[in-house]
């Protein structure tokens, strides 16, 4: 257990990431007292299903989405949106999107990051790929003062980043599991508050379904604006996998990185570096 509440910072590419990949971790980490803050990168401005919903709207309908989410988890709702479009991530320079991130590490001054794993295979998403590379370096970088010196000219201080937990739908090379099992129903509470995006997941569940030729009727059968059972049940059968790994009920899983040259040190020395959770 930590000595002092941390500051928790989640750089993520779109409103529901930080829910889907570690909503019971932060939800736990909210309630030990840490301080959470999120960074979301795109506008999400293509999550959703209903075809009239112009851009904007569907970019203000998901911003909100993404606050209430925050709230059920515990999270501050004053989310920061860099404000990038909607699957075109990747199209953004590398040098650009890790400069905002670091402006926001520097502003935010996060103990801990949270981001997509850039080392994790098989991520078809550009847009997570796109926010992993950046936030991941942003945060190794951000205590070197002559990383974008001009950061000093707005009273932004270079800002040590000491531990990045990266999370992947194809995770590699785990070595920290949460245990989440209080947290489950949290985490499907504030999955549940993005709607448009999970009426999008169900929706997508089905196709996959029908393609797939499997026969799961309660799938075949939902409507997707009653997407709270399906979500549940999906949750919770992927929550209690990672769990069974880890002799747990219900988990989620991290590749994490601490404290630099430091870590290895400890590792070496058979010290115990002090944990989170
Ligand atoms: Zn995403």
């Amino acid at each position: 257990m930590t000595s002092r509440p941390k500051t928790v910072l989640v750089i993520v590419a779109h409103a529901d990431d930080l829910e889907f990949m570690a909503g019971g971790t932060i939800a736990r980490m909210a309630d030990h007292g840490y301080a959470i803050r999120e960074v979301i990168a795109t506008n999400n401005e293509r999550g959703t299903l209903e075809p009239e919903w112009s851009l904007q709207f569907t970019a203000d309908a998901r911003r909100e989405e993404a606050r209430r989410g925050a709230l059920a988890l515990g999270v501050d709702s004053d989310i920061e949106f860099l404000g990038y479009e909607d699957g075109r991530l990747s199209e953004t320079p590398l040098n650009e999107l890790r400069e905002r991130c670091m402006r926001a590490i520097r502003r935010l001054r996060p103990d801990v990051l949270f981001t997509w794993d850039p080392f994790a295979p098989y991520e078809n998403h550009q847009d997570h790929r796109a926010v992993a590379w950046a936030a991941m370096e942003a945060a190794s970088f951000a205590h070197f003062p002559l990383y974008h010196p001009e950061h000093r000219d707005e009273g932004l201080e270079p800002h040590y980043v000491g531990e990045q937990y990266f999370f992947a739908k194809a995770p590699r090379d785990v070595n920290k599991a949460v245990d989440i099992s209080a947290y489950i129903d949290r985490k499907i509470e504030a999955l549940c508050q993005h709607v448009s995006q999970m009426e999008l997941t169900v929706a997508g569940l089905q196709v996959d379904l029908a393609a797939s030729g499997l026969e799961l009727p309660a799938l075949a059968n939902a409507d997707p604006k009653d997407y709270r059972p399906l979500i549940e049940v999906m949750i919770r059968t992927w929550g209690a996998g990672v769990g069974r790994r880890h002799g747990m009920a219900f988990a989620e899983e991290f590749r994490r990185q601490r404290f630099g040259g430091i870590e290895r040190w400890a590792r070496e020395s058979g010290l115990t570096l002090p944990d989170n959770l």
